[in-house]
């Protein structure tokens, strides 16, 4: 186990005290406090369980089912379907495996991922998103397929299940031995991990299809030993046994989530991290940048979130704000986020840069968190973070047929061998499975929660997209919303408002944080778009059948610049419209993983004029018939740009010969790990000529980290407010 030892400061340790004794620090985005007084009205709105803590969430997710996709996600959504989602089984044999009756594991094969009990990794992943798109695109096929498979747990659970391994005897001291076992290395109680995926299925199951049988259970998992809740890399769990304890009230696990949250209050920064074993409950240090405190990508989303958790149990919201505040520091500088919108996790957390990876596992896993502190804390900046990773890291993970996947996506790729050949190809399985399973999470994870209900009888409108919405507002009363919009592809959608008689209910509605200008009307007369904090727009009126809510999100360029953390700060400017963010279009006639080798890639990104953003031009077509990201996409920006000798000298990359040593950031040696922009902005070059850029999302090969000109420096503004002391 690899281990970097430092001495935290009295300077602080006074900060963190002051945080905790409610004094505050400045930049805490969050505001929970007004949630955290109880309400004492009816039990809950029309949602949740019947067991709901005191403390309300901000949303309250709708049943899989109620939000089906239309449009061009309904398209991805069937196209997902029948590439992987539906296939899983024809992808690799392991997943035949998975949970499977006969496949059940004990002692050391159980115990190491690499000894054969991956596929319950696998298993949880797949099914969750299996049950989720099976009910959200009311596809019977896909939901028997998700019954079948789950329903062999459902059926054998019994009452000396270990979680939900129930073919295993929790009065054994060999089998509990072997489920928590902490094997080394990566795989630290490996299937109480897994479980917790399981866990998340079956709670998608039962909110899908109240059927009572998954309750039992899931009652039976965790109601079970309840220190398997809180394992190290167990954090899977909490969720899914939260959800479980509000359906069924379980002492239990209401006394494992008690002890949970009790014996692990928030804690101040602690530099003495061991890899794999840092726990959340402790506050981020906001003296060193985000890359600099090292865990694995998968298990830092995992495990931070859970934490968040602990504000709804026990009411206190500095649960809330030490999971938010671990993700603040990620957008500070460039100390990890990507411009395509997921943290750099090659396998480990990493700093920003043009070559650096980002697992396939991490681009759902980082959505899913984010929809999580949205869901507890009602932030809409958390919801601006989902659509952006949405709708560029999710389709740049796959192929066009959702048939094949990159591990790590990088936001500049070359060519097959830049910036690498085995994870960033698309191929139909990468080793190990996790991404090819992890990937089946991305569209129902986002189509599942585009809208929440909120404790006041009303709906929210969170992530946007053409969908269809069938819920409950009111007094139990049914209303049918059609969003209609290309977004992002275009700025405006409509919302038809239909519920079964007119009725007195709030739609609140999100503002992009990236909107100046929101528009708003309702059955012509314009609103107020003016958002309140946490970034929404509340609506309570009479509603009537036939109601039409009409949005317009003025979208303009936006170009930033930054550093690219991984070559010693070497500029680098990103273009983003909306939500998306642009790449040069480097055409990819052939496949995914063949580049049209005679289209040039070499430019930096110019500012004739001084201004970077009055030289792009906005060009747009009618949307394809049948939605696949494709390369003539129906929106282009027009750019200026140089072209230059652009010589791909690899050069050291952060952190190596700073403040950490090799290897403990990254499981992967570092120095592998290679960007090549130009260490300096460009001088000379090429006439400026025009380029096409494209939506990341629709591109396979690509630059969307440019190198810039001289002049286009001086034009931008740096935004780079994080001060660096990397010798701390
Ligand atoms: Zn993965």
């Amino acid at each position: 186990m690899m281990r970097k030892k430092m001495s935290p400061t009295a300077a602080m340790f006074r900060a963190v005290a002051a945080f905790i004794l409610g004094l505050g620090l400045p930049g805490i985005a969050t505001n929970p406090l007004s949630a955290a007084e109880p309400k004492t009205g009816p039990k809950v709105a029309n949602y949740g369980g019947p067991f709901e803590p005191l403390t309300r969430p901000a949303f309250i997710p709708l049943p899989p089912g109620e939000i089906e996709p239309q449009g061009w996600l309904r398209d991805w959504c069937l196209t997902a379907r029948d590439g992987y989602t539906g296939h899983m089984d024809e992808m690799h044999p392991d997943f035949r495996k998975a949970w499977a009756a006969d496949y059940r594991m004990t002692g050391d094969q159980l115990a190491y991922w690499d000894k054969g009990a991956w596929p319950y990794e696998g298993g949880g992943y797949w099914f969750e998103g299996l049950v989720r798109l099976g009910y959200a695109l009311h596809d019977d096929s896909l939901i028997r397929q998700a019954k079948t498979r789950l329903d062999v747990v459902v059926t054998n659970m019994n009452e000396k299940s270990i979680l939900f391994m129930w073919w295993l005897d929790r009065n054994n001291p060999d089998h509990v031995q072997a489920a928590a076992k902490a094997a080394g290395g990566e795989a630290q109680e490996w299937p109480i991990w897994a479980n917790g995926l399981m866990g998340r299925a079956l709670a998608a199951y039962y909110a899908a299809s109240g059927d009572k049988r998954i309750l039992r259970a899931m009652e039976a998992a965790y109601g079970g030993d309840p220190s398997l809740v809180r394992k190290g890399w167990s954090m899977s769990n909490p969720w899914a046994a939260f959800e479980a304890y509000t359906w069924t009230g379980s002492p239990k696990i209401k006394a494992a989530l008690t002890e949970l949250f009790a014996n692990n209050p928030i804690q101040a920064p602690n530099r003495t991290i061991d890899l794999y074993h840092s726990w959340y409950n402790r506050l981020p240090d906001e003296t060193i940048p985000w890359y600099l405190q090292p865990d694995h990508g998968v298990h830092f989303n995992e495990s931070v979130a859970p934490w968040a958790l602990g504000y709804l149990w026990t009411g206190d919201p500095a649960f809330l704000q030490a999971a938010s505040r671990w993700y603040d520091i990620i957008e500070r500088g460039d100390d990890g986020m990507q411009p395509h919108g997921v943290p750099v996790s090659d396998e480990n957390k990493g700093a920003t840069g043009s070559f650096r990876g980002t697992e396939t596992c991490n681009v759902a896993g980082y959505m899913m968190t984010q929809i999580a502190l949205l869901r507890v804390g009602g932030n809409g900046r958390m919801a601006d973070r989902v659509e952006r990773a949405f709708f560029n890291a999710a389709p740049a993970a796959v192929s066009r047929d959702f048939k094949a996947h990159v591990y790590f996506q990088s936001p500049n790729r070359i060519n097959r061998d830049l910036p690498g050949s085995g994870p960033f190809i698309y191929r139909q399985t990468h080793f190990p499975l996790c991404c090819t399973a992890s990937l089946n999470r991305l569209l129902p994870g986002y189509v599942g929660h585009m809208w929440m209900a909120t404790d006041d009888h009303g709906l929210a409108a969170l992530h946007y997209g053409p969908c269809q919405v069938s819920a409950l507002v009111a007094d139990r009363m049914p209303v049918a919303l059609t969003c209609q919009t290309d977004y992002p592809f275009n700025d405006f959608i409509d919302i038809a408002v239909n519920p079964v008689r007119p009725a007195v209910f709030p739609l609140a509605i999100r503002i992009p944080g990236w909107c100046a200008t929101p528009e708003l009307s309702v059955n012509g007369s314009p609103g107020n778009g003016a958002p309140d904090a946490n970034g929404f727009v509340r609506l309570e009126r009479l509603w009537k059948p036939g109601d039409r809510i009409h949005l317009r999100f003025p979208m303009t360029a936006r170009v930033k610049v930054g550093h690219d953390n991984d070559a010693q700060d070497t500029p680098y400017a990103t273009v983003s419209y909306g939500p998306l963010l642009f790449a040069l279009a480097i055409p990819d006639p052939k496949d995914a993983n063949t580049p049209d080798a005679a289209v040039p890639w070499n430019y930096a990104l110019d500012a004739p004029g001084g201004n970077a953003e009055t030289n792009l031009a906005v060009e747009r077509q009618p949307m394809p018939a049948r939605w696949d990201w494709p390369f003539e996409s129906p929106l282009k920006l027009h750019a200026l740009a140089r072209r230059f000798d652009w010589k791909l000298l690899p050069r050291e990359s952060l952190p190596i010969g700073r403040s950490i040593s090799k290897g403990t950031a990254s499981a992967f040696p570092i120095a592998k790990v290679r960007t090549l922009l130009p260490a300096e902005p460009v001088v000379g070059g090429g006439a400026p000529e025009p380029i096409t850029l494209i939506p990341y999302g629709c591109a396979k090969f690509r630059i969307s980290m440019f190198p810039i000109t001289e002049r286009a420096r001086k034009a931008f503004v740096s935004e780079k407010p994080w001060p660096r002391d990397l010798d701390r």
